[in-house]
């Protein structure tokens, strides 16, 4: 669908992001491989009606890591405790998100008794960043310090005890699940691009074949497979919308036959006959 300027600017925002997340995931595999740390990731609690959302905590040795992953890009500066994106702006300050949350991890596990001491950590991720005029006491693990930063984490933590399993149950017991101010875009049907989309790179393929070929990465998939995955994909987007092989048709746009989809239909799903409208389940 088409976005909005503030639209696309949210999703690259929240794209972003979520990139940061992923490479912090995959600098993280040493640590729960060697058994030294357990993770849980993207963790949405409530203390005091107060809703907060944590990337990343690691539990090791008794600590609780508590991990604020940014994946900001450029130079930034800090002028008189303000934060200057690479334009000149002023953006928040992700430490003081740092210590917001890390006051109301504090508060949650002492008041469900979860003994263990809360690290807080910034960790800015995108190797093109950087900060100017920095004091040298804040939490912040910079770009070029993400392998020794790990190192001394691999160095200074024991193994996994049963105390840190029992710490990690207890705080994913706690975890309200997608929070809700996480926010979706708006979309309805008829406002959606109709076509089928390579799952290995997310263009649209251009034409329907037995064989369906992506012109973007030369990616190759099984013609039943693809409408499968749209069928999917089509669920997901409108779980409330019947399935019939006539919306399936409309929504993968490049199928010529509706014979094609219905075979596809009637394999994979269970057909439910009524007089006014048949649909599939
Ligand atoms: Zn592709």
């Amino acid at each position: 669908m088409n976005f909005s300027e503030s639209e696309e600017s949210y999703y690259l925002y929240k794209e972003k992001g979520y990139e940061g997340e992923v490479n912090f995931d995959k600098w993280a595999v040493p640590l729960s491989v060697s058994e030294k740390m357990i993770f849980l990731n993207d963790v949405n609690l409530n203390q005091n009606n107060n809703h907060f959302q944590v990337d990343s905590f690691g539990f090791s040795s008794g600590t609780l890591h508590h991990f604020e992953v940014k994946n900001l890009e450029g130079d930034y500066s800090i002028d008189k405790g303000k934060w200057i994106s690479p334009l000149g702006n002023p953006v928040k300050n992700p430490l003081i998100q740092v210590d917001k949350t890390e006051t109301l991890i504090n508060q949650l596990i002492n008041n469900h008794s979860i003994p263990l001491t809360v690290k807080s950590h910034l960790i800015l991720i995108n190797p093109e960043f950087h900060l100017y005029n920095v004091p040298s006491n804040l939490p912040i693990v910079y770009p070029a310090q993400m392998n020794r930063f790990r190192n001394s984490l691999l160095h200074n933590s024991s193994k996994i005890r049963n105390a840190d399993i029992r710490a990690a149950e207890k705080l994913l017991a706690l975890n309200i699940g997608e929070s809700n101010y996480s926010s979706v875009p708006k979309y309805r049907f008829d406002e959606l691009r109709k076509g089928m989309v390579c799952p290995g790179c997310g263009e649209f393929y251009a034409e329907f074949k037995r064989v369906l070929c992506c012109g973007f990465c030369g990616g190759k998939e099984y013609s039943p497979d693809a409408i499968l995955r749209s069928v999917e994909e089509f669920r997901f987007l409108f779980p409330d919308v019947r399935l019939t092989t006539v919306k399936i048709h409309e929504w993968c746009g490049i199928v010529k036959d509706e014979r094609t989809i219905r075979i596809v239909l009637q394999k994979n799903f269970i057909y439910q006959k009524h007089s006014q409208c048949s649909y599939y389940i």
